[in-house]
């Protein structure tokens, strides 16, 4: 509770030093300090042992002023009011940053779906949708997956929000299966999205991608696929991590190998004897260093250490505040969260518009057009960063909040 009133209260910060670099009144940060609209909601649910139990769920939508809102729905037993808030207005920034025409959502219930059986999840999506029915809609907010729920409970929500409308809406939520609107490259599409980012911060460093020692912390879903794509361009990725420990080799690793072994958990490490620990990781000589896994994994205890010419967070929060400050010092160039990690609502955006429009794309098509945004963005992510002489993180608050504070300033709402 009291962790994420924190994550609260240091959004709200955020939010605040890039309006206040941006040049905006107090207004402005009053009617963007918290969502536009919070609704809580109490869902009873009848479990498979008959009893009925009734869970509290929750959707934030932070500012509509540039479109729906758009983000995901959590499933998580430590969801609460103030992290729901928070994720709502974080989407807010990622969506102005990859420049979508969009605002920020979020949505949770508070459960532990591994505690429950396939029926139970199905009512409980399905309840929660009738729930939040109201304000939700493809024009008015647009939910998808986020911690703990997949496509599975998508295609759920889908579903019963189309028998309420009664008609087929594709459009409400994304993350979908393919066979039900989905979008090609999705699965993929925050490693790849991280790729682009690493690609085009190495060209503004100078560093060739062929040959380019790179170390990867974390081999789940953004870290396994980004560790090959790094792999099929020539890269050298030297170590690898999982929760148990981490691999290197300073020739580079046999990444197809390591996927082949791995198990759905993401864990790999476990079937080798020498192993290096996560710490020892991030501090390892290399060109390219990718935390993705867990938050507050470079702190002002390491970040001395680090020798990285480029990190890129392809993680939520894995950098600290007094960390970013170190690294920025020291020259060394790092990519922020709410950008390198846009790869993800950037495909989820295609999916709508797929939808919308009826007509579907290839991998390609869609790979092509989720390169175009992010090197947009990468772009203007680092000139604010060079003209206004802030670092990347700051600049990329500045990016994500200039949109929806225009937006909001055409319609006349300050
Ligand atoms: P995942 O659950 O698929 O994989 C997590 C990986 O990290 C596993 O290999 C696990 O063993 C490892 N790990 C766990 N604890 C660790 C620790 N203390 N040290 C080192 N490794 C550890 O998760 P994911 O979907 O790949 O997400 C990873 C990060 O990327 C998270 O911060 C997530 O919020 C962020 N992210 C993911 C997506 C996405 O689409 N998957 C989108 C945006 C952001």
């Amino acid at each position: 509770m009291g962790e994420n009133l924190n994550l609260f209260t240091s959004t709200q910060h955020v939010i605040q030093d890039a309006l206040t670099k941006l040049g905006y009144s107090e207004e402005m940060f009053e009617l963007l300090k918290e969502p536009i609209r919070m609704l809580t909601v109490r869902i009873p649910i009848r479990m498979d042992d008959g009893k009925i139990k009734v869970f509290t769920g929750y959707r934030a939508q932070h500012n509509d002023s540039v479109g729906p809102t758009k983000g995901g729905v959590r499933f998580h037993p430590e969801v609460d009011e103030e992290e729901v808030k928070a994720l709502s207005m974080w989407m807010s920034l990622k969506c102005g940053i990859v420049d979508l025409p969009y605002g920020g959502g979020k949505g949770g219930i508070i459960c532990d779906p591994r505690t429950m059986s396939m029926g139970e999840l199905e009512r409980l999506s399905r309840g929660y949708v009738r729930a939040i029915s109201q304000i939700v809609g493809p024009t008015k907010d647009i939910p998808a997956p986020d911690v703990y729920t997949n496509s599975q409970i998508m295609a759920w929500m889908m579903d019963e929000y189309s028998r309420l409308r009664e008609n087929d809406s594709p459009g409400f939520i994304t993350g979908k299966p393919l066979v039900l609107g989905g979008s090609q490259g999705r699965e993929k599409a925050t490693a790849q999205g991280v790729t682009i980012c690493i690609e085009e911060a190495a060209k503004r460093k100078g560093i060739q991608i062929e040959g380019a020692r790179v170390v990867v912390q974390g081999f789940g879903n953004a870290g396994s696929y980004l560790a090959k794509f790094m792999h099929d361009a020539g890269a050298k990725v030297i170590a690898i991590s999982d929760a148990h420990g981490a691999l290197h080799d300073p020739d580079g690793l046999d990444i197809d190998y390591l996927l082949d072994r791995r198990d759905s958990f993401g864990t790999v490490t476990t079937l080798f004897e020498n192993t290096l620990s996560n710490q020892e990781l991030l501090e390892l000589d290399c060109d390219i260093l990718v935390p993705a896994a867990v938050s507050n994994q470079i702190t002002a205890a390491n970040a001395h250490n680090i020798k990285a010419t480029i990190v890129v967070e392809a993680a939520n929060g894995p950098t600290t505040v007094e960390a970013t400050k170190i690294l920025s010092e020291r020259g060394i160039l790092l990519v922020p969260d709410v950008l390198a990690s846009a790869g993800g609502v950037t495909v989820s955006y295609f999916e709508w518009v797929q939808n919308n429009q009826g007509y579907y794309w290839t991998e390609e098509e869609v790979n092509d057009k989720l390169r175009a945004k992010l090197v947009e963005a990468f772009a203007n992510v680092y000139d604010t960063s060079v003209n206004r002489q802030v670092n990347m993180r700051l600049a990329a608050y500045m990016v994500g909040a200039r949109k929806m504070s225009e937006a909001s300033r055409f319609r006349g709402w300050v």
